[in-house]
């Protein structure tokens, strides 16, 4: 491998990308972003493709392809232009980088976040929605090909940081995720009723896209993140816990057998787990400034309201079942948030559609991708169809 790390941004329009690609701007002797991709958004992926130069740009729009390749003649750049997914998957697969960031939402990324897997790539991994969709398939993809899976989740990365070699083993008794609590921490049932899409998005600690801080504010993020430990880590959800720390500077904590329980703390900024990801194993400059807790003052924690956020025990119920329940969860999960996002729905309906979906498709064993594809595209369909019984 030369001297600089090649990394593929995916998703790089977004909050995940934008950090990622302020991180390996810091260190243009250890790294570069030789790919970058972007969904729709011509103009900000042009943008970004002037500030860092990659050799190639993929838009997944297919119909935005010569927009994007007229831009770059445009500006002089030396930058191919790409459509599409398939496009996408052949430049993460191949010579073109050996490491990729995983960064694109929902469960649009499972493609581009498997092939990093199989052709053997070290993966930064954000996009939490393919770990919950195929997380067996996922983890079983990186083990035979060598990929290393570095978790770009704050929570699942302090694990990562805790772990002897980011692996559990027999001293490991259990896992404590830390949630924010969101926007509406404190807040009964009755209250969360009228709550608006800018409220929910509105996250007192984190700045994140839209879907995952509606997640947020649902504690369904929360839920996906339990999955996402019992694919990464190994551990069943008994061994998962969940506390509430509303200052987000906990990221997580390990408890062993021997009693020690490990944590780990910094300020709440994506780009020092994006950091550890593209540095692992040294330790690299994030331009995150270190914890002041003199200044932070304290750190408080309790227990997740079950009533006012249903979400969680909802994918908790989808991990124990397990099958194809976890991609039936997430699937309608999407729909839900996006229904709320365009005023569809209200705040309380998005437990209401998922619990729906989760009784009218029930789980059923998951062999193959395909099976797990055809799930989520089932769940889909319900979760729309029902809109109109849930709208409030
Ligand atoms: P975002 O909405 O800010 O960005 C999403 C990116 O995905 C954009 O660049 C968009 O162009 C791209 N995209 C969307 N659909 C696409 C498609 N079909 N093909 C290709 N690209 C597509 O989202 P985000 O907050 O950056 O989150 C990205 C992922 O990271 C999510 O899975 C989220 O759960 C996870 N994550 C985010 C944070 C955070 O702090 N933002 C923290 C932990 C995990
Ligand atoms: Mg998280």
């Amino acid at each position: 491998m030369s001297a600089v790390r090649n990394v593929a941004v995916l998703g790089a329009t977004g909050s995940i990308g934008g950090s990622a690609l302020d991180v390996i701007a810091r260190h243009p002797q250890r790294l570069r972003a030789s790919v970058l991709a972007a969904g729709g958004n011509v103009d900000a992926l042009l943008a970004l493709c002037r500030a860092h130069r990659p050799d190639h740009a993929v838009i997944a729009d297919e119909s935005r392809f010569a927009a994007l390749r007229d831009g770059l003649r445009a500006a002089g750049l030396p930058v191919r232009a790409y459509a599409g997914a398939a496009a996408l998957e052949g430049l993460v697969a191949g010579d073109a980088c050996d490491t990729v960031v995983a960064a694109i939402v929902g469960a649009a990324g499972l493609d581009s976040t498997l092939a990093a897997a199989r052709a053997g790539k070290r993966l930064l991994l954000a996009n939490k929605e393919s770990l919950v969709l195929a997380g067996e398939l996922l983890t079983a993809a990186a083990r035979g090909a060598g990929a290393t899976i570095v978790p770009i989740d704050s929570e699942h990365n302090a694990i990562f940081q805790c772990l002897p070699g980011g692996r559990v083993d027999e001293g490991v008794r259990r896992l404590v995720l830390t949630a924010s609590g969101g926007p509406f921490r404190g807040r009964n049932r009755a209250e969360l009723a009228g709550v608006t899409p800018a409220q929910a998005v509105a996250h007192p600690k984190w700045s994140m896209g839209p879907k995952i801080s509606v997640d947020s504010a649902t504690l369904m993020n929360k839920g996906l993140e339990v999955i996402e430990a019992h694919h990464l880590f190994g551990l069943p959800d008994a061994r998962i816990e969940v506390l509430v720390h509303p200052q987000s500077l906990v990221h997580s904590l390990v408890e062993f057998v021997d009693g020690s329980t490990l944590a780990q703390l910094g300020l709440p900024d994506m780009r020092t787990a994006l950091a550890v990801g593209l540095g692992w194993p040294k330790r690299i400059a994030s331009g995150v400034p270190g914890l002041d807790l003199l200044t932070q003052g304290r750190l408080d924690f309790e227990a997740p309201d079950p009533d006012a956020f249903p979400c969680l025990a909802l994918a908790r119920q989808a991990l124990v079942s397990g099958g194809t329940a976890p991609a039936v969860l997430s699937a309608a999960n999407e729909v839900a948030v996006s229904a709320f996002l365009q005023g569809r729905i209200g705040f309380l309906n998005i437990p209401g559609l998922v619990a729906d979906t989760l009784a009218a498709l029930p789980a059923t064993a998951a062999g193959d991708l395909d099976e797990l594809r055809a799930a989520d595209a089932a769940a889909r369909r319900h979760a729309l169809s029902a809109i109109p019984r849930h709208a409030a």
